[in-house]
């Protein structure tokens, strides 16, 4: 068995990994523990939101699977933050789990060049003399060889779950844990540690009295997240929304010293924007509810999951606290609330390119790198599977900066500052949001994945033929005047849409909506724009300034002890990425200008034969 690529764990990193690899025409192995589990959403059955959204636009611009998946297994559809800036706008669909399983597992079989084998890996093969991958041995002895290998094991790798005091080896309730691979990677020298994340219970349906609920129904129009479809049509339910109570508090209070979470039987540390429940009661000790989301796991299934209301409590504290929620008195429990505590390996070991620095040849992506979040893996394994596909070609990287992409920045943030806790994307983390609105995945990316082959010309011909129509859309509002003022003047008025303009020059009525929405948000938003482009123009500039790989920190005097220890572990490839690492102090930075300058004089002058 001898291949191009080895992909390790089939969940939403390993899928795009591996098909980017077989789409890139690398001979390519999917080895998962179970095939029946191949993109079982963990948690929530949903795809999208805040940031993640985007995320998932970014994906399908760049030939990716996620948006696909979501838009033919989706049960709701809502634009977030309607009401708010466009930078902070982003879809989020509800999916029916098995649907949406179901096609994850059709599209790695139905791949060509890859395929896909049921096996735990125990172990990495690696060439001692060269420090690079050359394969992997499996739970049931299988050696399989291969030139690059990408490492996407979730919450697996040595993954226990813990629900009161009961704590088992497992990685998902019902599922084993991958054990054997986290050891050996601890005696091969990666720094292993600990990350915890929990689930809420999934209660019957028909238990549920949904009347002292307020519904939230989705969008009318569906939207689909992949730029190939300009429309969707699928069935569209509700979400409900409850609240916990002062009873819920009390019960859980009461119980607290049952939770694994505060007896310290659970070491890892856990997502600190997603909460459990017990979390949330001590440490908001002021509020007297908190908002529990019901929300369907699929259209053939009784299975409600319980938004907002994770927990490692025991199981009949669960039951108490749920009976004490309005609309869930009489619930009956189809499977608890659970944490998980897991082996993630530290991600600043690896290069902007997801490869490792310990290993070459060897990617990691996903929850591995200490991320939580199917859209968060689904854009590590797509990065990793191309950049190790470019590797087997002796290709440059991919890598995408922090003003294209959220992808951009998740990678970044992952490299530079490593994480101690499960790093969840928000908008907030992006300083260049207003250019990574979702709308534009596509013109920000879709020529990056035409150019690696990822992307067909199709797609570029779409692209070409949408940032036309912007354009001339735009010229039209330049050089038509509506009474003393042009329409896109008037536009930028707060109190003015383009549908009022649409009433003045109905011709821009025959324009696509989404090429409407995009010129609307481009021109109310173009002075924000504007000044954010200056900022991207100056992190540009210190991005532009490499750093060679063999630089020598030990020989420049001046830098503090903190700064010289982070960029020889980190070795950070341009000026810019030296400055994000915690702990540089802007001294360090200047200190470090003026040695690359000389050094970069140096260079110049020994090339023009001037020494
Ligand atoms: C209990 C729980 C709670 C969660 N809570 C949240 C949350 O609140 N918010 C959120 O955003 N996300 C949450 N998640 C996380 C979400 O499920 C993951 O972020 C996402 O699934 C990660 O994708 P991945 O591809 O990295 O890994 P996974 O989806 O976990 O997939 C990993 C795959 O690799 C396989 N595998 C692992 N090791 C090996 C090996 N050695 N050999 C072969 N196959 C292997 C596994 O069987 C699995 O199929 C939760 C997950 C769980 C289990």
């Amino acid at each position: 068995m001898d291949y191009d690529a080895i992909v390790i764990g089939a969940g939403h990193a390993g899928i795009e990994a591996s098909l980017a690899l077989a789409r890139l025409g690398k001979k390519t192995i999917l080895i998962t523990q179970s095939l029946d589990a191949i993109g079982r959403l963990s948690c929530n059955p949903a795809i999208g939101g805040l940031a993640k959204g985007n995320i998932v636009r970014e994906i399908d611009a760049l030939g990716g699977e996620m948006a696909h998946l979501i838009d033919k297994s989706m049960i709701q559809f809502r634009v977030l933050n309607l009401r708010r800036g466009p930078a902070v706008q982003a879809p989020r669909a509800q999916a029916d789990k098995f649907t949406y399983n179901r096609l994850a597992k059709e599209s790695v079989e139905h791949q060509s060049s890859l395929n896909v084998f049921q096996d735990t890996v125990v172990d990495l093969m690696i060439d001692e003399s060269t420090k690079h991958i050359v394969g992997v041995v499996t739970e049931r002895g299988n050696k399989i060889s291969a030139k690059t290998v990408v490492l996407t094991t979730g919450t697996f790798m040595e993954g226990k779950i813990f629900i009161g005091e009961y704590v088992t080896s497992s990685g998902r309730l019902g599922e084993p844990a991958a054990l054997g691979l986290g050891p050996a990677l601890r005696k091969k020298g990666f720094r292993v540690d600990r990350l915890k994340t929990g689930t809420p219970a999934r209660v019957r349906g028909s238990s549920i009295d949904f009347s002292k609920m307020e519904m939230q129904a989705g969008d009318e129009v569906m939207m689909p997240f992949s730029f190939d479809y300009s429309e969707i049509q699928r069935p569209n339910l509700s979400c409900y929304i409850t609240f916990t109570n002062e009873k819920t508090h009390e019960v859980i209070r009461r119980n607290m010293h049952r939770s694994p979470l505060y007896s310290g039987e659970i070491v890892g540390k856990g997502p600190r924007y997603c909460p459990s429940i017990e979390d949330k009661v001590v440490r908001f000790p002021d509020k007297d509810r908190h908002q529990i989301f019901v929300e369907p796991e699929g259209i053939g299934t009784e299975e409600y999951y319980l938004n907002g209301a994770s927990s490692s409590l025991p199981e009949d504290v669960q039951l108490d606290y749920i009976h004490s929620i309005p609309g869930l008195e009489e619930a009956v429990v189809m499977r608890p609330a659970y944490a998980v505590e897991y082996d993630y390996l530290d991600p600043t070991h690896l290069y902007p390119s997801l490869e490792s620095k310990i290993v070459g040849g060897l990617f990691i992506a996903g929850q591995t790198n200490g991320t939580s979040g199917y859209e968060e893996a689904g854009c590590q394994g797509l990065m990793a599977g191309i950049n190790a596909a470019r590797k087997l070609e002796g290709e440059k990287p991919l890598i995408l900066g922090r003003t294209e992409a959220y992808t951009g920045v998740l990678i970044d943030d992952l490299v530079t500052k490593g994480t101690k806790e499960p790093y969840r994307m928000f908008t907030s983390r992006a300083e260049y949001r207003l250019n990574l609105r979702h709308d534009s995945a596509d013109q920000r990316l879709t020529p990056y994945a035409y150019e690696i082959g990822l992307q067909k010309e199709e797609a570029m011909q779409r692209l070409n033929k949408k940032v036309e129509q912007i354009d001339m859309v735009k010229t039209l509002l330049q050089n038509r005047r509506i009474g003393n003022k042009t329409a896109s003047a008037l536009l930028l008025q707060n109190d003015i849409n383009l549908d009022d303009i649409a009433k003045e020059l109905p011709e821009i009525k025959t324009f696509d909506p989404v090429i409407m929405y995009q010129v609307e948000l481009d021109i109310k938003y173009s002075g924000y724009i504007q000044r954010q482009d200056k900022q991207v123009e100056r992190y540009l500039k210190m991005e532009k300034i490499i750093i060679p790989p063999t630089f020598n920190y030990d020989e420049i005097d001046g830098l503090s002890a903190e700064a010289k220890e982070k960029f020889k572990d980190i070795r950070p490839i341009t000026l810019g990425q030296a400055g994000r690492i915690s702990g540089v102090r802007n001294s360090d930075m200047a200190v470090l200008m003026v040695m690359l300058s000389k050094s970069r004089k140096h260079k110049e002058s020994d090339e023009n034969g001037q020494s």
